[in-house]
């Protein structure tokens, strides 16, 4: 089967989000990309998780075209596309509506880094798009929650802050492979969690200094990390 190793990836990606308890029934969908072939794998449209295979997964090339699949792709094929086309180092992207995330969504608050655990993945706060306007709803309305995602990032290294707050929506969430969009979500659920429960104790709470988010940052991340054992 074309593209063997990709599709098993994105249908574990996939997988993932629901044994992470961030995706209800079909509400999520996850894609991985072969930037050398230039095709993305994508969950299908609305098939149940349980009886998912690998070649369900929908084969797509970076025009939308199905390249390979008997299945629809998922309906947001068109904002995983636009994420990959603008962002040349995204190699998986995952959205969820997972509860807290959501909320913060919903909210059309970005999450203010106050603490460590968001420091280690974000750099800076979690961003939030602005709402879509209603004659980019009732247009091409997938492709453009991936323009107003595009143009919240100017400016901002998408690998510094890979996930996204769809204002009204939800969030997307991306990284280098399929499997680390999906880690990605999970972390954010998390990171937002803890926002929330941050507020709860004390409304007036702080972000963290500068200093402490670029440490734990770069930690983790760039030239410099030292994060996890030395590999030679
Ligand atoms: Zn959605």
């Amino acid at each position: 089967m074309k593209l063997q190793a990709l599709r098993e990836e994105v249908l574990d990606a996939n997988l993932e989000l629901v044994r992470r308890g961030l995706v209800l029934y079909t509400w999520g969908n996850a894609s991985g990309i072969d930037r050398q072939q230039g095709i993305m794998a994508i969950k299908p449209s609305g098939v149940p998780y349980e009886t998912m295979k690998a070649s369900d997964m929908v084969l797509v090339d970076l025009d939308g075209r199905i390249v390979d699949g008997a299945l629809k792709p998922s309906s947001d094929l068109a904002t995983h596309l636009i994420l990959y086309r603008e962002f040349s180092g995204v190699g998986g992207v995952a959205h969820t509506h997972s509860r807290c995330a959501t909320a913060w969504a919903q909210s059309g608050r970005e999450i203010p880094c106050y603490g460590t655990t968001h420091a280690d993945y974000f750099h800076g706060p979690v961003v939030a798009t602005p709402p879509l306007s209603d004659a980019e709803i009732e247009g091409d309305y997938e492709a453009n929650t991936g323009d107003v995602i595009v143009r919240r990032f100017k400016g901002i290294d998408p690998m510094s802050c890979p996930a996204v707050l769809v204002a009204g929506h939800a969030p997307f969430a991306w990284g280098k492979t399929a499997a680390e969009a999906a880690y990605h979500a999970v972390v954010l659920e998390e990171v937002a969690n803890l926002a929330l429960q941050t507020m709860a104790v004390n409304a007036n709470a702080k972000p963290i200094s500068q200093a402490m988010a670029d440490k734990h940052f770069f930690r983790k991340h760039g030239a410099s990390a030292t994060y996890g054992q030395q590999k030679h």
